[in-house]
């Protein structure tokens, strides 16, 4: 009888278009699938328990599917990433599997994680196949003319355009229905571990790649071919709201772009302009993933550009929990930080206001903001997360120049114009019109329940602009 395949499930818990899960069942034999739980490290990564409990539901239907394919899901509690090796192999040596396989993960412990793995399978005798997934094109396979790695998005979006191999984009199917392996049955899925706590709404997330997959067709057939006119404005429903899918891999890249090219006639940069856009955010977040698989001090907690380490922040207790709570004075802040509290989720635009007012108006650390978001979202996911806040924070690579700092205001009265969403989360500036709820510090009558701003916009703009100019010789 052929020898068993282990099939090592991460970040992409779905079986339609499963790399190492297709080529491992096309290998031949019974497959055997595993995950690790690591509540230690996810704890040290700053995993909250909404992206925890999306996870564990996700498991839950993705054994439910393997099952049917006659592969069972065993799950592992190793703790951390240090056991993991040993966990993986006594169930190699219990399943009597000839290979393991899995996907490639890019932030720096994942990779010493799945060193160490390697190592410890080679040592004994079991051989390990590693693939490709959560990117269509592998870091370091997009290269500069100098063969450097890319730091500016839009020369990074026309190489990775530029010599794409159609093939990349073909989904691969779920394998074929195989008898399952006679003495392993699959195992149950935890419950939340202890300490993780679920603020979100879980039924704004139904769980696995068959939900993943109705959102998929429902945005691209109904919502994608005007993505480009309505993606920056909150109160409509003009993005995907895919990420925690693919934060987790209930959806693969692949699936996403092969269906923009079905819908915009083959085509990813011209053709349908919300196809065009969409697409590109889906190199955006290749292009994160790329930076952090090139640049290892992100993974170690620096600025990418390090010379904003030793950038001296303020320590104001009281204005980042005004921020985390909400009640900054500033409504479009205020509305989206309780949204992020709500929901597990922000609109992106929100993301990168609220971003922003902490690393420039507030002038707090963005790993403080960095961490939050961590914590709360359901699509927590360290490459975009880092990549979002160093952009915000001027930090980064192709960063906002730090003289570039969004006014909060503004940002409120251009994408929010009638105020609907600011209503939607600020109950208490319900009664007020569309020109006062952006400012209502300013009108008479302001709601009592409402703090007044807790910075003003213009000056802390300046104060910002200020110690950036004079912190590195201010390097833009
Ligand atoms: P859509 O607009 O429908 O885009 C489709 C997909 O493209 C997204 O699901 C996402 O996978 C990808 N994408 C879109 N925009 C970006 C971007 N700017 N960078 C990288 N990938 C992108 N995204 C996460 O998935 N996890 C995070 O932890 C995260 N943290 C962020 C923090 C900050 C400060 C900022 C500014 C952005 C962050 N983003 C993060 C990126 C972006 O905000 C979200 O991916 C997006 O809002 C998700 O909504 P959507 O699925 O409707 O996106």
């Amino acid at each position: 009888m052929a020898a068993t395949q282990l099939v090592w499930f991460r970040n992409d818990l779905r079986t339609e278009d499963q790399t190492a899960l297709a080529d491992a069942a096309a290998a031949g034999g019974p497959v055997v699938a595993v995950y690790c739980l690591c509540p230690d490290q996810l704890r040290a990564h700053d995993v909250g328990g909404n992206r925890l409990d999306f996870t564990l539901r996700t498991l839950a239907v993705l054994r439910d599917d393997l099952e049917t394919l006659g592969i069972p899901l065993r799950i592992l509690e190793p703790g951390d990433f240090r056991s993991v090796p040993e966990s993986l192999l006594g169930l190699a040596r219990a399943t009597g599997a000839e290979r393991l396989w899995f996907n490639d993960e890019y932030p720096l412990n994942e990779r010493r994680r799945d060193a160490a793995v390697a190592k410890a399978f080679e040592a004994a005798g079991v051989a390990v196949e590693r693939r490709t997934d959560s990117v269509v094109r592998a870091p370091g396979t997009v290269l500069t003319g100098e063969d450097r790695p890319y730091t500016v998005f839009t020369p990074f979006r026309r190489r990775w355009l530029a010599d794409l191999d159609p093939a990349q984009l073909r989904p691969r199917s779920a394998p074929r229905r195989r008898a399952p392996p006679e003495t392993v049955t699959p195992g149950s899925v935890p419950r939340l571990p202890a300490g993780f706590e679920v603020g979100y709404d879980a039924a704004l997330w139904p769980a696995g790649e068959g939900a993943a997959r109705a959102r998929l067709d429902a945005f691209v057939g109904e919502r994608l071919h005007r993505y480009d006119e309505e993606r920056d404005f909150p109160a409509l429903d003009g993005t995907s709201a895919l990420s925690p899918y693919l934060s987790i891999g209930a959806l693969s890249p692949r699936q996403c772009l092969a269906a923009v090219l079905e819908a915009n006639d083959g085509r990813l940069d011209a053709g349908n302009p919300g196809a065009v856009t969409w697409a590109t955010e889906l190199i955006w977040r290749e292009f994160y993933r790329h930076v952090v698989h090139a640049f290892p001090h992100v993974s170690r907690g620096h600025a990418f550009r390090r010379e904003y380490d030793d950038f001296p922040w303020r320590a104001d207790d009281e204005a980042f929990a005004a921020w985390c709570e909400g009640r900054t004075g500033y409504p479009l802040v205020d509305a989206a930080m309780r949204q992020l509290r709500a929901t597990g989720w922000m609109h992106n635009r929100l993301r990168m206001v609220v971003a922003m007012f902490l690393s420039k108006n507030l002038l707090l650390d963005w790993h403080r903001g960095e961490r939050w978001f961590m914590e709360q979202l359901v699509d927590g996911d360290f490459a975009s997360n880092n990549g979002g806040w160093q952009w915000s924070a001027s930090t980064g690579t192709d960063a906002a120049p730090y003289f570039r700092v969004f006014n909060p205001l503004n940002q409120s009265r251009r994408f929010d114009p009638e105020g609907r969403f600011l209503r939607r989360w600020l109950p208490e500036l319900a009664d007020l019109d569309a020109k006062a709820v952006h400012e209502p510090s300013r009108w008479r009558g302001r709601p009592a329940a409402y703090p007044a701003p807790i910075v003003d916009a213009k000056d802390s703009r300046q104060r910002a602009i200020d110690a950036f100019r004079a912190h590195a010789g201010g390097a833009s």
